[in-house]
């Protein structure tokens, strides 16, 4: 951030009185610009043993398959985003259910929560944001095609719940990828 978006004056990073951490703080009008972690909101879209989903359109990740899910919107619930980023990416009608994950990716400052969701019919198709939206059962998904690490991790545990027949909340922290 370089200039206020109250007065279009310069900013400057401190720790404003108070408070522990740097932040933008308007050298005119004193406006202090916090920047917070961002919500990621999606769904595990079932149909019978499969489930629905989607292979990107956009950067990053283009080509590779993720389940529904996008930045959260001011004034919507988690389950109303998880639910509209499904229309938008999947032309899809969903009722969202349980919660079924939560990950913290810290050194990216975003947090993911995904829900269970029963998708409503199968007359689904690709987004503007989507190449392609099918269902995959287990044994179907594109596991060495998979977006993001957070969609991997989340999907593996979902087939290992089904398998025992319990589906239990998961939550955890994403560690960046080191590389060799
Ligand atoms: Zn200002």
């Amino acid at each position: 951030m370089k200039f206020c978006c109250q007065c279009g004056a310069s900013v400057e990073l401190r720790i404003p009185a108070g408070d522990t951490l740097p932040r933008h703080v308007c050298v005119s009008c004193e406006t202090i610009h916090y920047q917070n972690p961002r919500m990621i909101v999606g769904c595990i879209p079932e149909w019978d043993d499969r489930i629905l989903l989607c292979k990107r359109a956009i950067e990053p990740r283009y080509g590779l398959w993720t389940v529904p899910a996008g930045f959260m919107e001011n004034g919507e619930t988690t389950c109303q985003g998880a639910a509209r980023e499904t229309l938008e990416e999947a032309n899809a009608r969903v009722e969202v259910g349980q919660l079924y994950a939560l990950y913290n990716i810290p050194h990216i400052s975003q947090v993911y929560i995904l829900f269970r969701a029963r998708l409503l019919d199968l007359d689904f198709s690709a987004g503007a944001e989507t190449l392609e939206v099918g269902l995959f059962a287990q044994d179907e998904v594109p596991w060495d095609q998979l977006a993001f690490a957070t969609v991997r991790r989340t999907l593996t545990q979902y087939f290992r719940d089904r398998g025992n027949g319990e589906y239990r909340f998961h939550t955890g922290t994403i560690e960046p990828v080191r590389k060799p």
